[in-house]
């Protein structure tokens, strides 16, 4: 009888539901776009509802495609969860409905309840570093949830009386999942948990010092556990036949494709350019604090196993900048399009464009910031502005990739990339050149979804996975060499590549320096 596993992966842009066979080949699947709501600059919002509707709808469309291939629903023997990570739901435990919308991690609204926590500590922005492995920024659970307390009365009297619960989004769709005010479960993985600032990175438990910082009550947190363990099973009204499936796999977004990247050893590395793009280095059982402006984080737990930890650098716009282009310029129509604008101009004509919509996340760690477009002429067209948005995601991967390099002491040979927006040729060339090393890409690009499956499956223990998290890794090895990846090597020489940064480089300054 075959076995498959399917994934749940709700990007900041869209879900999808994604099934995987024994193998480890992606099966079928089915995407869906969702709603982002924003209210003022800075701000932005989802509907709980809306993400727990577009996964729902997934599920069904992508198990109706599963069965008219000839394949049967039961041999869907679990699932994983994989999410973006740091944005923050609130819901009333009596009625499981949400008390507000989602503040989406990219969200700004809390700069000012940052800056009051920076002052108040005599470590500013360091306040809780050695506790959490995090700056204190509006990035992460912590602030949003107090953004939350202190403006919403619903949400402050539903804590104070103990009627709220908190989650990240993986919480939330678990919650719901198995079952929501008829028994669903209260959860979250080590990863998700080590976003929210509250958690302790050396115990992987909560943290009383972080809890009595932002004023928040331990009952409204959810349960850690490790990223594949049994989380809990499947009850929900829509989703009969899927009625008891194990939730055996949860990881936060980036921490997943690590996973799915197969890196599972110390020094090996992955960028997954999304909505946002992220770095993460896989440091091992070592906690290392970065002195370059990166954030130091959970890279993944399997059950019995100890933590593999992470070094990070975030960036908070790529693909975003260029759904800005098709959204709000009007420039495009789909993502691909940019690729025909950016591939017709052979540079970006002198165009540098700082893409900082939400502030500038790392390593400059700058909220307050907007975005800049530098060096427009007559002369500049739609095609350089498109080039000079894919080349912004690219400087400020270099600046994270020297961070890394000097945070590490390892400087990196080759850079392995997933993610919506690493589907662009042009995109990863112009990658290879900026960083100057190899870039190389996997032809099975959901590696999100793949991370998510691959930690249910290990706790299932079916298929390639079979045998526990040590023989899977070690066969990995193997499969690694047999893996099919698509290579871009650095094309530009030195020179130009030193003059490119230099001008990104000023750029930044002027960025830095220009707050409205
Ligand atoms: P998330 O998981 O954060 O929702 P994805 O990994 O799905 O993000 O990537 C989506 C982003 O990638 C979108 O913002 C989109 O603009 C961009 N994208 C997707 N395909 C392409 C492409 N072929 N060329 C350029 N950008 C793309």
């Amino acid at each position: 009888m075959p076995s498959f596993v399917g994934a749940i992966d709700n990007g900041t842009s869209s879900s999808r539901f994604l099934i995987f066979d024994e193998k480890g080949d992606l099966v079928i699947g089915h995407q869906l776009e969702y709603r982002q709501i924003f209210h003022q600059p800075g701000w932005v919002e989802q509907d709980p509802m809306d993400i727990l509707g577009s996964v729902i709808t997934c599920i069904d469309y992508a198990l109706r495609k599963f069965e008219l291939q000839g394949n049967r629903v039961k041999h869907l023997k679990g699932i994983g969860i994989t999410n973006q990570r740091e944005t923050t739901v609130v819901w009333d435990r009596k009625t499981g409905k949400p008390l507000h919308n989602a503040i989406v991690w990219s969200d700004t609204r809390t700069k000012d309840i940052v800056r009051k926590y920076c002052d108040s500590s005599d470590k500013g922005a360091d306040a809780l570093r050695d506790v959490c492995g995090l700056p204190l920024t509006t990035y992460f659970s912590a602030v949003k949830l107090r953004w939350l307390l202190d403006n919403i009365p619903e949400v402050k009297e539903a804590h104070d009386k103990g009627d709220m619960m908190f989650g990240t989004v993986d919480s939330w769709l678990i919650y719901n999942l198995t079952g929501g005010v008829d028994g669903g479960v209260h959860v979250t993985d080590v990863t998700n948990a080590s976003r929210t600032m509250l958690m302790d990175i050396h115990t992987l438990k909560w943290s009383d010092k972080a809890l009595e910082f932002f004023g928040i009550n331990a009952n409204v947190l959810p349960e850690i556990k490790p990223s594949s363990c049994l989380f809990g099973k499947i009850n929900h009204p829509q989703l009969t036949e899927t009625k008891d499936l194990p939730i055996a796999g949860c990881l936060g977004d980036q921490h997943a494709a690590l996973v799915g990247q197969h890196c599972f050893h110390v020094g090996e590395v992955k960028n997954t350019y999304g909505t946002g793009c992220f770095m993460v280095f896989n440091t091992g059982e070592k906690i290392i604090p970065s002195n370059n402006g990166l954030l130091t984080t959970v890279g993944y737990q399997f059950e019995g196993e100890p933590a593999a930890y992470a070094l990070e650098g975030s960036i908070a716009v790529a693909g975003s900048a260029v759904k800005w282009l098709r959204d709000n310029m009007g420039i495009i129509k789909d993502a691909e399009e940019i690729n025909n604008l950016a591939g017709a101009t052979k540079d970006s004509g002198g165009v540098v464009f700082v893409t900082a919509f939400s502030g500038l996340f790392a390593p400059y760690w700058r909220p307050d910031v907007r975005g800049c477009i530098l060096g427009i002429s007559q002369h500049t067209t739609k095609h350089h502005l498109a080039r000079a948005t894919l080349e912004a995601t690219c400087f400020q991967t270099r600046a994270i990739l020297e961070a890394m390099n000097a945070d590490s002491g390892q400087p990196l040979k080759s850079l392995r990339v997933d993610g919506g927006l690493s589907n662009s040729d042009i995109c990863m060339q112009l990658q290879a050149d900026i960083l100057g090393i190899e870039v190389t890409r996997p032809q099975m690009r959901e590696t999100t979804a793949l991370g998510a499956a691959t930690a249910a499956a290990v706790h299932l223990d079916i298929g390639i996975w079979k045998g526990g998290f040590k023989a899977f890794t070690e066969r990995t090895q193997e499969q690694e060499s047999k893996a099919v990846l698509q290579k871009f090597t650095p094309k530009i020489s030195e020179k130009e590549r030193e003059e490119q940064y230099g001008l990104w480089q000023k750029a930044i300054e002027k960025t830095l320096s220009w707050t409205p």
